[in-house]
C-alpha cells in the first residue's frame, strides 16, 4: 500500500495543474516502486515547453544501496533527457534532515536548472520553503514554478565568464609576500571592475585542487601572462602529493617553488572574508576569464559553504530576489 504522502503530492499538484498540461499515462512512467516517477507531464513553464517529472520520497521509504543506485540511475537518465526533475520528499523537522534528506542532499542534488527539491515538513503543516524562511502550501509553491516566477539563479554548466581570485600574502616556507592563486569564484553579475562591494559570489570559492584537465590549460596560460606584469603572482602547474600518490593542480611560490598548501591558503584566505575590506584594499583580488565549465565542476562548488558578506546562495529563487547574474546568451 502506497504511503499517504503520495496522496497529499497529488492531491497538492491537483490544485495547482500548469496550463496545457499533456499528462503522461501511469503506465509509462520511468522507474519502478519505490523509486517510481509518481507524476509526468508536459507542460508550458514561462512560456517555454518543458517535460516535468515529480518523483517523491515519503519518510518511510527505507533506502538500501539497490535502491539508492536506482534512484541515481533513474536521475542521471531523466537529466540526460533535459527534463525538469522535480524531487519531493516529506521531513519531520524543516531544520534536520533525516535518511532520505541526507542521501538527496548528499547524493542526489543536482545543482541543475533541471532539477529542483522541495522538501514538505511535518513541523511546519507540510508545508514547503524556497528560501528557508517563508513557509507556504506545496501547491502555490508548485504554482510558482508553472507560473515562471522563480528563476534558477546559479552557475550552470557550458561556457561562461568566471573569476580567477588572487590573494595577497606570505609564503607559508619562506615568508616572502606573494599573490597567491586560490582557485574560482562565480561571481552573480558581470562587472567591468571587480573592486567594490556591489557583488557577490556563489557559495564558496572553488580550489585549485578542483578544477578539472582542459581548464587548468587556459588558467596556467592566464596566469603566466599576469606574472609578466607582476612576477611575485605564484605560477600555477600540477603537483605530486606523496601522502595522496595523486597529481593536482595547485599554485606555487615564485620564490622558494614550495607547494602553496591549501590548507594555510584557505586558513589565511577566511581572514580577509569578515568584510568586503579585503576586496577595496586589494588583499583579494579578481580577474575575469572564459572558461567551460562542467557540472562536476558545478556540483563541487557546492561541497561546503562560506556563507558570509562575500557569498550569496542562489539556486531557485523568486524573480524578485534575482541579481544580475546573467550567462552570455550570445554563446
Ligand atoms: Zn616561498
Amino acid at each position: 500500500m502506497k504511503d499517504s504522502f503520495y496522496d497529499f503530492v497529488s492531491y497538492e499538484l491537483e490544485q495547482t495543474l500548469p496550463v496545457n498540461w499533456q499528462h503522461i499515462a501511469e503506465d509509462k512512467l520511468p522507474g519502478a516502486q519505490p523509486c517510481e516517477i509518481s507524476h509526468a507531464f508536459h507542460a508550458h513553464i514561462a512560456g517555454e515547453s518543458k517535460m516535468v517529472n515529480i518523483l517523491v520520497l515519503p519518510l518511510s521509504i527505507k533506502l538500501n544501496a539497490d535502491n539508492e543506485k536506482q534512484l541515481l540511475m533513474l536521475r542521471d537518465k531523466l537529466l540526460s533527457e533535459r527534463v525538469l526533475l522535480i524531487v519531493i520528499n516529506e521531513e519531520l523537522q524543516a531544520d534536520y534532515l533525516a535518511d532520505t534528506g541526507t542521501f538527496i542532499s548528499e547524493r542526489l542534488l543536482v545543482h541543475s536548472p533541471d532539477f529542483m527539491w522541495i522538501s514538505c515538513c511535518l513541523d511546519k503543516n507540510n508545508k514547503m520553503t524556497f528560501d528557508g524562511i517563508h513557509y507556504e502550501y506545496l501547491h502555490r509553491g508548485l504554482a510558482k514554478v508553472w507560473e515562471g516566477k522563480l528563476i534558477y539563479a546559479s552557475p550552470r554548466k557550458g561556457l561562461q565568464q568566471v573569476n580567477l581570485e588572487i590573494m595577497k600574502g606570505n609564503c607559508w616556507k619562506c615568508g616572502k609576500e606573494i599573490k597567491t592563486i586560490t582557485g574560482l569564484v562565480f561571481p552573480d553579475k558581470q562587472l567591468t571592475s571587480w573592486k567594490n562591494t556591489t557583488w557577490k559570489y556563489y557559495n564558496g570559492l572553488l580550489n585549485l585542487s578542483q578544477i578539472m584537465m582542459d581548464d587548468t590549460i587556459l588558467i596556467a596560460d592566464f596566469i603566466e601572462i599576469l606574472r609578466i606584469k607582476d612576477p611575485v603572482v605564484t605560477p600555477v602547474s600540477f603537483r605530486f602529493n606523496d601522502a595522496d600518490q595523486e597529481s593536482y593542480f595547485a599554485a606555487s611560490c615564485p620564490y622558494c617553488g614550495e607547494t602553496c598548501d591549501e590548507f594555510y591558503v584557505n586558513d589565511e584566505r577566511t581572514g580577509l572574508l569578515h568584510s568586503m575590506q579585503s576586496r577595496i584594499d586589494g588583499s583579494l583580488k579578481y580577474y575575469s576569464l572564459k572558461l567551460n565549465i562542467d557540472q562536476y565542476l558545478i556540483d563541487r562548488l557546492y561541497n561546503g559553504c562560506e556563507a558570509c558578506v562575500h557569498t550569496t546562495d542562489g539556486g531557485w529563487i523568486t524573480r524578485t530576489k534575482v541579481s544580475f547574474y546573467q550567462l552570455d546568451k550570445k554563446l
